[in-house]
């Protein structure tokens, strides 16, 4: 069995839905597809929230209404017979109606709750909407609802043996089914809420998906041909590569890579099933495939991570003293922020944040240990790549790429696909082009 995950641009307009469903027929074998709501439609979704959130009921009103003349206009290009464009223009008018009973002076109080409801409706639709196209074009196909088997734990994090469980039931009792299509980043809550798995969750969705039922393949169709070596919407002349680690993947997508979900490789990892990147556009390239292998000695990709916060906490003695590393974690575990970079002299450790939500809690407590100092508006940019052998040189090509960036922190062995440095977010472009040109172009 293979999964097969198709995101937002992937399913954005009739003529990109026929192709999906062309990729889908041509590849054999039974298989779970996996849909991302259309392109736009989450972001829209989220206006709507927030429209409702501030009360501008009319503002809400009129998004829905632009929302239902683009699906109306999705259904005239998608599909041929009156009766299923019938069929689909009812179901999108019921759902959008459900969007618009939210839209009153009650729900700004549970706005927080409302939002996963609404979100949730992009995957539903585009669903909805491709089970439709697969079964008036006569391909035979059953609809699972994520909500069937798709859960997070009390901590948000997915309930993979919930999942298991019921997807091997579900898959069991539909043994004839070859195409089983399902909505990405939708699941609900330990308490049966409708919940998300973040934004871009749909690649998760998938990897858990394919960890669970150990799949053969999870295959990510996007718009890009690959896992590039740099980020293409900053530089240019960036590569597809053709094959790249569990490790150096998980890495890249965490610190940024935006083609994947930051969490989206592990579930994969843990269960080695190989994840193919592929392009709906131009579906004869090779794309890039993760899977375990081992790592040209060489630094690989390019990534980075906005929104970062660094924190200095300078010990109040002339020296760190025994337990202040420990007091200082504590700290972050009491607010459960995780720290994704550390580093440290004699007297000070400076560490970063990507969730500021309890910064200032956080600062107040870390002030009883030593003096703090935190720096906003930072960006990680995360160099992957095998760095576990005395590599001559690599540094050396990093920093010397660098002379006209100032440099924040630095972080070099933590793992041994990895080098991360924090600069100033004004100066990210800058860096991963001035990286680029000295790690790949001079080389
Ligand atoms: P989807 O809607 O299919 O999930 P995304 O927009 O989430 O697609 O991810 C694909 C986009 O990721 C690409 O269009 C590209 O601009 C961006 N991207 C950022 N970094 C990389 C990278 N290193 N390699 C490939 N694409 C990247
Ligand atoms: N539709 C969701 C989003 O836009 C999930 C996804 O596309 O992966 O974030
Ligand atoms: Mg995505």
């Amino acid at each position: 069995m293979k999964v097969l995950k198709f995101g937002g641009t992937s399913v954005g307009s009739p003529e990109s839905i026929k192709e999906v469903a062309k990729i889908v027929s041509n590849i054999e074998g039974q298989k779970i597809v996996v849909l991302s709501a259309m392109s736009q439609t989450t972001n829209v979704l989220h206006q709507i929230t927030d429209a409702i959130g501030a009360s501008n009921f009319e503002e809400a009103n009129s998004i829905i209404d632009m929302m239902i003349d683009r699906y109306k206009t999705v259904i005239e290009g998608l599909f041929e017979t009156d009766t299923v464009k019938n069929t689909a223009s009812a179901f999108i008018e019921e759902r959008f109606d459900f969007i618009k009973s939210y839209a009153h002076e009650g729900s700004v109080e549970v706005i927080a709750a409302i939002e996963k409801i609404i979100v949730a409706q992009g995957e539903i639709l585009s669903t909805n909407l491709f089970s439709m196209y697969l079964n008036e074009v006569n391909t035979a196909a059953s609809l699972l609802s994520a909500f069937d088997f798709m859960r997070i734990d009390a901590a948000g994090e997915p309930d993979s043996e919930f999942i298991t469980e019921s997807l091997g039931e579900i898959i069991a009792a539909n043994a004839a089914t070859d195409i089983f299509i399902t909505q990405g980043y939708i699941c609900l809550s330990h308490v049966g809420d409708i919940d998300n798995l973040k934004r871009g969750g749909s690649d998760y969705s998938a990897s858990l998906i394919g960890a669970a039922i150990e799949a053969e393949e999870i295959q990510i169709w996007t718009d890009i041909d690959g896992m590039h070596n740099n980020d293409p919407r900053y530089v240019d002349n960036t590569f597809s590569l053709k094959e790249i680690s569990f490790d150096e993947a998980a890495e890249l997508a965490y610190f940024g890579a935006k083609i994947l979900h930051p969490q989206s490789v592990i579930p994969a990892k843990e269960k080695n099933v190989p994840v193919l990147l592929k392009d709906t556009f131009n579906p004869d390239s090779a794309g890039t495939i993760i899977r375990n292998c081992t790592v040209p000695n060489k630094v690989r990709a390019i990534a980075a991570k906005d929104g970062i916060t660094a924190i200095r906490i300078k010990s109040y003695r002339m020296l760190m003293a025994y337990g202040f590393l420990k007091n200082i974690f504590e700290v972050f575990e009491k607010y459960k922020t995780s720290i994704d970079m550390i580093t440290t002299s004699e007297v000070a450790v400076s560490l970063t944040i990507d969730d500021d939500t309890y910064l200032e809690e956080i600062t107040k407590e870390l002030e009883n240990i030593g003096s703090v100092k935190v720096d906003t508006d930072l960006s990680i940019i995360c160099l992957a790549g095998d760095f576990s052998q005395q590599q001559k040189g690599a540094s050396a090509a990093i920093f010397s790429s660098l002379t006209n960036i100032p440099i924040r922190m630095i972080s070099y062995g933590g793992s041994n696909y990895n080098v991360s440095l924090v600069v100033n977010t004004e100066h990210k472009i800058q860096a991963l082009q001035d990286l680029n040109k000295g790690v790949f172009e001079n080389n």
